[in-house]
């Protein structure tokens, strides 16, 4: 599924496709690989590929075409395994090798299985022909039984016949697997956009530090990015290629060294570019303590009070939809803004994701959930805008990352329940006590100190204990005239809205005033 989610079909450009070798053990894929590269000493170069870093390019011909074809540098189909397993996807096509004095073996039978599991068109090598009791014919027969069958026999499987060992015939099979590509894969990308790829291989150098070898899926990787990669994150300091050069950048399907990694990704993250190093630490960190949570979860027996607290404790929560372009961003967009650093008191919670515009089943649940829609290089779809506007449904839209931060980190901050703090007013003694059949009780007051306002908030004291909490001062009268605020040292009368006061009591005006939040 390279290709897809970039933008439009007039910014795909054809990629080379990415091989991987399988078949049985000693049938003869470390040999073919060998034989590969030693077919592919670039012109006027000494070494040719000198550098094992997990797979290597070749340039070879098609009908008087130049292309490239990229081979994953570890043989079998356990890797391939391993890194589908971890959702990677890596591997276009597979190059079965069967060793024609043997036959099909088990592991034969279970790489065909996997390469058909993961979609993966298969050219079957038929290698080891110099050899005595070579049958090729043979090994067609027998593969017609796994659906593999040869265009000779009326199929549409491409078999060569190859010796690795004498270098026979490795032009027509790399011919065979660049014609399978060219009919039955889609082999585009567009190379005008953010890196995303695959770490296949990565290790601790003593020298460079964290290595890893990256194959590029799509966009351009260029020194100078910003990257993370499953919990490692960094900056290309280099990029090196499988001759040992320095490379500036690296366009889709070209593997290359990159070194920078502040910590060792694992074989088989997916490596996303993003904006600044910020968001690549912060979706590292976000990925580490995911990590450390799952571990912590498996290895809790009980839950604690502790938790059962936390859990109880109420929450206000942001609920969010998000929608992009493809789903390397919507995961970038989504470790970005779980990383924001936000309070206790509030959640961000991402309800939905996934690839694709806005659309009305979207806005619904976010009405039904009061979930705000991020649309990130995507838009609305249909009807989808008209319906959000009626259930007065939020969508906002963006296209670079840290600008989709930057916004909800302040919706977030709004959210904060503000806290008050306190600022008395002043007080006033009740001196006499007058009932008014249509006001109720009405006190007669001094203000003995600040001020007594009109709609204050206040608390009723008696013996300097409180008896009323909140109370608030209705109507406040000088002499016959209603005022807004009576100072220290006059007179006033006064209503509350609690009745049961008495003479002698005091009344404490207090004002609730927001706390400036840092
Ligand atoms: P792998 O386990 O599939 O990687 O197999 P290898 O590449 O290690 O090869 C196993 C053995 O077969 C080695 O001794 C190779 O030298 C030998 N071999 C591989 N290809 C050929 C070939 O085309 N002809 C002959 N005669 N021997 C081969």
């Amino acid at each position: 599924t390279y290709g897809e989610d970039e933008g439009d079909e007039s910014d795909l450009e054809i990629r080379p496709p990415v091989v991987t070798v399988m078949g049985h053990v000693d049938h003869g894929k470390t040999r073919l690989l060998d034989s590969i590269r030693k077919a592919n000493v670039r012109e006027g170069e000494a070494g040719g590929i000198t550098q094992h870093i997990g797979a290597y390019q070749v340039l070879t011909e098609l009908e008087g075409n130049e292309r490239l074809v990229t081979f994953i540098d570890t043989p079998g189909h356990e890797a391939f395994t391993a890194m589908r397993a971890r959702g990677a996807k890596a591997t276009d096509l597979a190059i079965l090798v069967v060793a024609a004095d043997d036959g099909v073996m088990p592991q034969t039978v279970e790489a065909i299985n996997h390469a058909q599991a993961a979609d993966v068109p298969i050219v079957v090598a038929v290698n080891k022909i110099d050899k005595e009791g070579a049958n090729p014919d043979k090994i067609r027969q027998q593969l017609t039984e796994y659906g593999l069958v040869a265009e000779e026999y009326g199929g549409d499987t491409m078999f060569v016949d190859i010796s690795a060992k004498q270098g026979t015939n490795i032009d027509a099979l790399l011919e065979a697997v660049l014609l399978t590509a060219d009919a039955s894969l889609d082999l585009r990308a567009n190379p005008d956009m953010d890196a995303q790829g695959v770490a296949i291989e990565a290790h601790l150098d003593r020298g460079r530090g964290p290595v890893a070898t990256v194959l590029i899926a799509r966009g351009t990787l260029r020194v100078g990015d910003s990257i993370v990669a499953g919990d490692a994150y960094g900056r290309v300091r280099r990029m090196v290629d499988e001759h040992g050069e320095d490379v500036a950048e690296a366009l889709p399907s070209r593997p290359v060294q990159v070194i920078g990694f502040t910590s060792v990704p694992g074989a088989g993250d997916n490596l996303l570019v993003v904006d600044e190093d910020r968001i690549a630490r912060q979706i590292a960190d976000r990925r580490n303590a995911r990590k450390r949570n799952a571990m912590q979860a498996r290895s809790r027996k009980r839950i604690s009070l502790e938790d059962l607290d936390s859990a109880l404790k109420e929450t206000s929560q942001l609920n969010l939809i998000l929608k992009g372009d493809n789903s390397g961003t919507v995961e970038a967009l989504e470790e970005a803004l779980l990383g924001i650093e936000i309070d206790d008191e509030v959640e961000l919670r991402v309800i939905d994701r996934g690839v694709g515009g806005v659309t009305e089943t979207n806005v619904n649940l976010a009405s039904a959930s009061n979930a705000i829609i991020i649309g990130f290089n995507v838009r609305a779809e249909g009807k989808a805008t008209e319906l959000a506007n009626r259930e007065g449904v939020d969508i906002r839209y963006y296209s670079v990352i840290y600008q989709a931060i930057d916004e909800i980190e302040k919706a977030l901050k709004g959210m904060l329940k503000p806290v008050y703090e306190e600022i008395e007013l002043g007080r006033a003694e009740i001196r006499a006590l007058f009932r008014s059949s249509k006001v109720g009780t009405i006190a007669g007051c001094m203000v003995t100190s600040g001020s007594i306002r009109r709609n204050a908030k206040a608390r009723l004291l008696r013996d300097n204990m409180v008896v009323a909490e909140t109370v608030t001062i209705s109507s406040l009268k000088r002499e016959k005239d209603d005022v807004t605020e009576v100072r220290e040292g006059f007179e006033c009368g006064l209503t509350l809205t609690y009745n049961d006061i008495k003479e002698g009591d005091v009344i404490e005006a207090y004002e609730l005033r927001e706390k400036a939040r840092d």
